[in-house]
């Protein structure tokens, strides 16, 4: 028994040790993504759910491995929040996603672009300063960027840190809740902060059409929305049917592969900068 315990543990040693060099070597595979050229974003619409009109357009980062091909955020995210890659990482999305959103909203002012921030990057002093940077640098216009934070990033900000949102909210800049809903859902952020948008997590929307319960659910944020003035996006909007229920219940807005894949800028500027 003892042979086979001492076996067992160095079994699990191998697989840790293993684990972490595999770790290690995707921290500076990524390294080198970021400080090179090999980060991406993709675009997916935001769209009216009357008019069919796009709205905005949510940026998502994509890395393009050299050996791998085209990684989703899922494949390398968490190592760059562990490390302190998550700000590089971040800051490069800001600043593409204004220049490239600057581009894309050229015909279309009224439209916005959105970004996911971490909470890593939202809690470093310098963050307000670079947001202001990447806005003056686009030239991306009063109301056009929205950045995406999750409850629990918002809950776990530093005062001073909510002082640079406000500013930068006074400044044009609008703030969304993302996955509303899978958090804590104190609510009491929403009455504190300059909260203009809220995102229905997808999970809520996904059986919209059959669970009763997650039903009621989406239909009570979005009253809670309407009550406080704030645009309401559904996230994750695959069928016509789940967009018919949610206009049903009164949601404006709406994001999903019903409308629109995340499509690479080029793709995009491909069609409306050809010749
Ligand atoms: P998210 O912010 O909730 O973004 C929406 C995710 O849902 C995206 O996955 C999108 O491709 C996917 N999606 C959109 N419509 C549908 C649909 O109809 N059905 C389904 N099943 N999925 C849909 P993606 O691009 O893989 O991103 C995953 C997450 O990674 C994002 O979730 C966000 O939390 C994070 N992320 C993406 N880009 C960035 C970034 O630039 N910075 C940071 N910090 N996080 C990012
Ligand atoms: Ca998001
Ligand atoms: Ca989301
Ligand atoms: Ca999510």
């Amino acid at each position: 028994a003892k042979e086979r315990g001492r076996g067992r543990v160095e079994v699990f040693d191998e697989t840790l040790r293993e684990r972490a060099r595999a770790r290690l070597q995707l921290e500076t595979e990524l390294r080198t993504a970021v400080d090179g050229d090999q980060l991406r974003l993709h675009h997916q619409p935001i769209v009216d759910l009357s008019t069919g009109d796009i709205v905005g357009r949510e940026a998502l980062v994509r890395w393009q491995h050299p050996v791998e091909g085209l990684l989703a955020p899922g494949a390398f995210l968490d190592v760059a929040e562990e490390s302190d890659l998550i700000v590089d990482l971040g800051s490069w999305v800001l600043d593409e996603a204004c220049r490239q959103g600057r581009l894309l909203t050229a015909s279309s002012t009224r439209t916005h672009v959105a970004i996911n921030v971490s909470a890593r990057q939202l809690g470093r002093p310098d963050f307000r300063r670079r947001v202001e940077n990447a806005l003056a640098t686009s030239g991306l216009g009063h109301g056009q960027l929205i950045l995406e934070l999750t409850e629990t990033s918002l809950l776990k900000a530093a005062k001073s840190t909510l002082a640079d949102v406000d500013a930068l909210n006074r400044a044009g800049v609008r703030l969304a809740v993302d996955d509303f809903g899978t958090g804590y859902s104190s609510l009491t952020y929403l009455q504190k902060l300059p909260v203009g948008v809220v995102k229905i997590d997808r999970s809520f929307v996904a059986d919209i059409t059959t669970d009763a319960k997650r039903r009621a659910i989406a239909k009570a944020v979005i009253s809670l929305g309407q009550a406080l003035q704030l645009d309401v996006i559904a996230e994750g909007v695959e069928d016509a049917e789940q967009a018919a229920v949610l206009a049903d219940m009164g949601c404006r807005q709406a994001q999903g592969y019903l409308f629109g894949r995340p499509t690479p800028f080029e793709h995009l500027v491909g069609t409306t900068t050809g010749s």
